[in-house]
């Protein structure tokens, strides 16, 4: 049988300033676009989603790749992982340096070893391994960021949970559905500003960031990790689509978890079995933008 394909992209979930809304707008865009063209040439969720989020690593305007935020240390420190959900295999990276594009990384691990997560050091040197290129710290930063990392740096007060009430930008996901009815979920980030050297978000934690399951859905998770690390958000998400397998009613009940159980903030995007896409968030923006078949596109902030 062949399924209509979807595809659903974020750019995080954050209080997006106004100035920066057609940048995210066009990121998210050009996303959908890069996924779109693999799943209508007939190719697999897991290509489509590895496209998608290879083209917003690349953008500055997100928190990933090119563009991240600094830590504690003036380093940028990213986390990536995918997910597979015909046979939950998964692969992840943390705390890794240095790359330009995490997620293939990730995917690399999901394929080419027989483990789920590699982390910093060990991270780098499979990637050495398997020839990826490495590119400099100063490639991956931009003026903007080393700007918030001067100001953030002399603020005594500064408690990350305001981030996701006041900055402007986030990490990046796209969540696929193909056309042989299979899911999978993609997320990378360079995770919250001032992070601790080391520090590891909910991006690379799969059933936290990630999760992928053609029995129930493929969510992702995007906001304030260290909360959605505690709901393990995006298996939340999916788990409610068993009960009912409405995509926006279980990404609704997600975030009134995260928000209820810890005070969290956040947003989630998913596809259901069905090939439904649903989004909820409860920080003043979220940027997406989704595509269900040839008829329907639409881009959110
Ligand atoms: N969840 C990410 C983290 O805490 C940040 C984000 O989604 O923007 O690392």
């Amino acid at each position: 049988m062949i399924h209509t394909p979807a595809l659903i992209v974020h750019g995080g979930a954050w209080d997006i300033l106004d100035e920066a809304v057609e940048d995210h707008k066009r990121g998210c865009s050009n996303a959908v676009a890069a996924g779109w063209r693999v799943l209508a040439a007939g190719g697999s969720a897991l290509d489509a989603v590895t496209a998608a989020v290879v083209v917003m690593e690349d953008d500055p305007t997100f928190d990933a790749g090119r563009g991240s935020f600094l830590n504690a240390d003036a380093e940028v420190e990213l986390d990536a992982s995918i997910m597979r959900g015909s046979d939950l295999k998964a692969g992840a990276v943390a705390a890794v340096r240095r790359l330009r594009h995490p997620i293939q990384l990730a995917r690399l691990v999901m394929e080419g070893s027989e483990h789920v997560l590699l982390v910093g050091r060990g991270a780098e040197k499979f990637a050495s391994s398997r020839g990826i290129k490495f590119c400099r710290t100063r490639d991956l930063l931009v003026g903007r960021e080393l700007q918030r990392y001067q100001a953030l740096r002399s603020r005594k007060d500064f408690h990350v949970r305001e981030v996701f009430e006041k900055q402007p930008r986030g990490t990046v996901g796209a969540v696929a559905f193909d056309n042989s009815g299979s899911l999978a979920a993609a997320t990378s980030t360079g995770g919250t500003p001032q992070k601790m050297p080391g520090r590891v978000g909910d991006s690379p934690i799969i059933g936290a960031g990630t999760f992928a399951d053609n029995e129930s859905g493929a969510a992702l998770s995007t906001g304030w990790g260290e909360s959605i690390l505690r709901v393990l958000l995006a298996k939340t998400a999916c788990d409610f689509l068993k009960e009912h397998n409405d995509a926006n009613r279980a990404a609704k009940e997600a975030i009134q978890v995260l928000e209820k159980r810890v005070a969290g903030k956040g947003g989630v995007i998913l596809i259901d079995r069905f090939g439904g896409v649903g989004l909820a968030f409860n920080t003043p923006r979220m940027a997406y933008a989704l595509r269900q078949g040839e008829k329907i596109f639409k881009i959110g902030i």
